[in-house]
Formats: C-alpha cells, structure tokens, sequence
C-alpha cells in the first residue's frame, strides 16, 4: 500500500499579513519586476529560475475552467456557487494556444511538471486538443486532477490525446457521505468506474485524494485506506485548508495529517516514503506556480493577488518579455504563507481554489 498523507501547512503557526491590491495593478507589478530584474541583471540558473528562498520552479498548475459539477463543500458550497454565481466570461479564458504558449514559456524557465485543473478540468470543451498541444512540448510530465465524474467516458481519450497520469479526488467509499461532500447527488459508484477507467487506459500511477473534514468524512479515512490497499493507486490524505472565503472553514473542522496517520498506523503501520522530488508533498519546499484560468500567476495558494500576464499577452507582448515577466515573478517570491498561517487567516482576503486551480 502506499499512502501518502499531504500535509498542506501548518495551521498552529503564525499569521503573515498579505497586502492586497486592485487587480487592475497587477500588469504594472509585472512590468516593473522587470524592469528591476533587467536592472540588476539577473539571469535564469541553468536548472531553472530561483525564489528567494532558492526555491527552483519546477510545477506549473493550470486551472483550465472555473466551473464545476460538483459543489464539494470545503471548496464551492452551493448556496455561494449558486445559479447567480459570477463565473468567469468565456473570452475571460485563456485560449489553449495563449496556455500551450505560456505553458512553453515557463517550460523555459525550469518546469518540467504541468497539471491542469480547475474547477473541473474535464468540462473544458475539446479538453484533449489542450492535451495534445501540450504534449506536443518535449521533456513536460503532464498530469490532470479531477473530480473523476467524466473519467470513465473520457480516460482512453485523455491517454490518446498524450495524457500521462491522473489523479482523482475521491473523499468517501460511502455513497451517502460521498454525495453529502459533493452535494449534488453524485453517486460514488460513478467515479470507481472512472478509476477503474483510468487504470485500463494507462494513466498510472493513479493518486487519489481525499479532502478530510471533521464530522463529515473522517470516518472514511479507514476505509479509503482498506479500499486502495495493494491497488498501485496512492492514496494521499489532505487537511481540509483555509483556501478561499466561501467555505467557511473553522480549524475545529480541521482534521490533522498527525491524526489521519495515527488513525491509519493503528491498523496498517506506516513507514515514511520520500517525496520523488522536492515539492512534492510538502508545502515548505514549494516548487510551484499556479496560472489561474483567466492568466493570472499566483506563487501561493495562500496568496492574494496574481500577476497578470494575459494583458500583455494579448497586448501582443514577445517571447522574451513574457519570459523575463515569468522569471521576474519567480524570483521575487518570498511566500511561505502555509507554514505561517493560522485561524486568523480565515478573516484574509485570498482567492478561490476553484480559479487558482487546487
Ligand atoms: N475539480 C477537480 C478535483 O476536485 O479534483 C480539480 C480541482 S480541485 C480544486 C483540486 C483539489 O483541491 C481537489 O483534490 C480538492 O479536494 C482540493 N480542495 C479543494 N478545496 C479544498 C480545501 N478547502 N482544502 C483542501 N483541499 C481542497
Ligand atoms: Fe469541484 Fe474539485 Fe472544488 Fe469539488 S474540489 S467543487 S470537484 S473544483
């Protein structure tokens, strides 16, 4: 068995405050990091551009739709993502030839790992044309995350289109409590058949993760952990997070990983793994950037703002200005929000998980 519990950050740790600022500041912010990067004449390593903390970028997360079937409630409860819901207009999106561009662009700058996601990735229209493009770039790993309602009917032609892995989200064997957390009635028999599709059609190694929130799934962490025994999937356990503002999230609510590993370690005892590279796991050595469905760079998930580059892009920026902007975001990161953060964070402004892309 191998399970993987993700600590996401340290809740019990201190507040950093964010400063906030008007999105319509964010190109200028792009331009002037630039321009400060020229002016000291930094250049990217040979192995990939560096924060300050020497962090190298490695992963690019792009969320390819804000949209969702599903209105998990840790993530997009439903009397928020209701019918009225502002979501994103479609010339908002970035096209798939703006993403493949930039997704080029940031291969240049050390990435080597792209996962889209979103919302749900798979109701992206023509979703596989994205893959393919993607694909088409040499030396990217290229995974998607999904919710895994459409995988049965589209992993063969997710694997076609050049997909290499999946991962699934899946946060109850107990179809009761699995539509209690997707809370739109979704069967949990569904997204098995979308498992069991992924693995015929070759996305392997399959990770599967489940989203632990007090009172409502913790009784599934057993279960999970009994289902996925001996499959080849990796089952990895998240803390239920402080992301966005909509969810309401309480620290009471809050399962720790310390507590998903005791209660595992009681029937199955664990041994630790290392992470195949850094940032794989651990927050602290975040090797990540995400580009939000309308082309904005967040360097956080706990972060507040991002940095536009669609403006520019569509301003008809080059290749190299568009690199020198990526590398310039990079480098200025200082963020280390996740291991600072505590109850207090709730009341911050910060960014849904379902447009920065989770
Ligand atoms: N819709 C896809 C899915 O659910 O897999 C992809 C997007 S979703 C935002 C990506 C991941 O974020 C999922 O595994 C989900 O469980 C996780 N997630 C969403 N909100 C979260 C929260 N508040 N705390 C921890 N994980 C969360
Ligand atoms: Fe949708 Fe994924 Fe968020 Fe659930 S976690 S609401 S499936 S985006």
């Amino acid at each position: 068995m191998s399970i993987r519990p993700v600590c996401a950050g340290n809740p019990m740790a201190k507040l950093i405050p964010i400063p906030v600022r008007r999105a319509a500041q964010a190109s200028s912010r792009v331009e002037a990091l630039v321009r400060d990067m020229r002016a000291r004449s930094l250049r990217s390593a040979p192995d990939g551009t560096i924060d300050t903390r020497g962090r190298p970028l490695r992963d690019l997360r792009i969320s390819v739709t804000d949209r969702c079937n599903f209105r998990c409630v840790y993530c997009m409860p439903k009397d928020v993502f209701g019918r009225d819901y502002p979501f994103l207009p479609h010339d908002e999106l970035l096209t798939f030839e703006e993403i493949a561009r930039l997704a080029r662009l940031f291969k240049a700058q050390g990435v080597v790992k792209v996962r889209l996601t979103g919302g749900e990735p798979l109701l992206r229209k023509n979703i596989e044309r994205l893959i393919e493009m993607l694909a088409a770039i040499s030396g990217l790993d290229l995974t998607l995350t999904t919710n895994g309602a459409l995988l049965a009917r589209k992993a063969q032609s997710l694997k076609d289109a050049g997909l290499e892995r999946v991962t699934v989200s899946l946060d109850a064997l107990d179809d009761s409590v699995f539509r209690t957390m997707n809370d739109v009635d979704f069967p949990v028999e569904r997204v098995l058949e979308g498992i069991d599709a992924a693995a015929a059609a070759g996305l392997a190694p399959i990770k599967l993760n489940a989203v632990i929130k007090r009172s409502t799934n913790e009784r599934e962490i057993l279960p999970l952990a009994r289902h996925f025994r001996g499959s080849g999937h990796i089952l990895r356990f998240i803390e239920y997070m402080d992301v966005g503002h909509t969810n309401g999230w309480r620290m009471d609510e809050v399962v720790p990983a310390a507590e998903v590993l005791k209660t595992i370690d009681a029937e199955f005892p664990i041994e630790p793994i290392d992470p195949n590279y850094p940032g794989e796991v651990a927050d602290r050595d975040c090797t990540r950037a995400r580009l939000s469905t309308d082309g904005k760079v967040y360097t956080c998930l706990f972060g507040t703002e991002g940095f536009d580059l669609k403006t520019p892009l569509r301003a008809g920026a080059s290749d190299d200005a568009l690199g020198d902007a990526i590398a310039a975001i990079w480098r200025q990161r200082a963020d280390r929000y996740s291991e600072l953060r505590t109850a207090a964070t709730g009341a911050l402004p910060k960014v849904e998980m379902s447009y920065i892309g989770g």
